[in-house]
């Protein structure tokens, strides 16, 4: 099944989150595609029974490689180039609710209907003013409210710039209890249906996460703080990036500060197991 969410939606990202509208385990499923995937996803949701409701706005994204959150929203019947909006959900008109509470800006309902927790609703609509001037991911504002330096690797969003997620929302925390359980929840889902690619999104998500101007994941690490990884994911090719997959070791001191070799670096680093 997850095969043919695969051929109809063109990324893994977007393949699971299907597959688990599909599989009853996600409520509702709101994914970005572009004009000329549509038919491909209509024929899909035809022959799967699943109600499809397309946004009457279309986003003509910032790109900065494949994952974008930032766009500008026009109209639908623009001629602007853009990404549409579909939402999918297994009958019950739960895809077009979606699509009404969107459009009215109604964000804790809207996030409700999409199966998220209360809790970090309630920080999506707290952040959500200086978010959207600013780089619209909530990176900075789940950091602060996370403790400690491990966390659950279902609760690692960061995989989203490879393709590999199984949150569709920002945690209101690293630590959040309630998209841990939400996420293993999915994992579970996949795991029954494919059990290879299952053990990929966990390849990629347990993993050490740096976040820079780059955001670098480690995957497949040893250790708990003098670490050891075969190979380095980043975003950005940078010095950093560089030297990592020369050194293949890191040596994490705190949650704001690790070393490369002889070389001291401050920023934020998270242990994902
Ligand atoms: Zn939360």
């Amino acid at each position: 099944m997850l095969d043919e969410c695969f051929s109809a939606f063109g990324t893994m990202t977007k393949a699971i989150e299907a597959f688990l509208v599909f599989k009853g385990a996600k409520p509702v499923a709101r994914l970005g595609i572009s004009e000329k995937e549509l038919p491909r996803v209509k024929r899909f949701c035809e022959k799967h029974k699943l109600d499809l409701e397309i946004a009457d706005f279309k986003v003509t994204m910032d790109f900065d490689g494949e994952y974008s959150t930032k766009g500008y929203m026009v109209d639908r019947s623009s001629s602007m180039k853009g990404h549409l909006f579909v939402y999918l959900s297994k009958g019950k008109g739960d895809a077009e609710r979606a699509k009404v509470a969107e459009q009215l800006q109604a964000y804790n309902v809207f996030g409700k209907i999409l199966g998220y927790p209360e809790c970090c609703r309630k920080f999506f609509v707290k952040n959500k003013p200086t978010e959207q001037i600013l780089s619209n991911d909530y990176i900075i504002p789940s950091l602060q409210n996370s403790r400690g330096l491990e966390f659950p690797f279902y609760n690692n969003i960061f995989g989203r710039y490879f393709d590999t997620t199984l949150l569709s929302h920002a945690p209101c925390s690293f630590n959040c209890n309630a998209s841990k359980k939400i996420g293993k929840r999915y994992f579970t889902a996949l795991k029954g249906d494919s059990p290879g690619i299952a053990r990929q999104v966990e390849d990629v998500l347990r993993s050490i996460v740096i976040i820079g101007d780059e955001i670098i994941l480690l995957p497949k690490y040893k250790g708990r703080r003098k670490i050891t990884f075969p190979h380095v994911l980043t975003t950005k090719k940078t010095t950093l990036a560089n030297q990592l997959q020369k050194a293949k070791a890191i040596n994490i001191i705190d949650g704001r500060t690790f070393m490369v070799g002889d070389i001291k670096y401050s920023m934020p680093v998270l242990i994902f197991n």
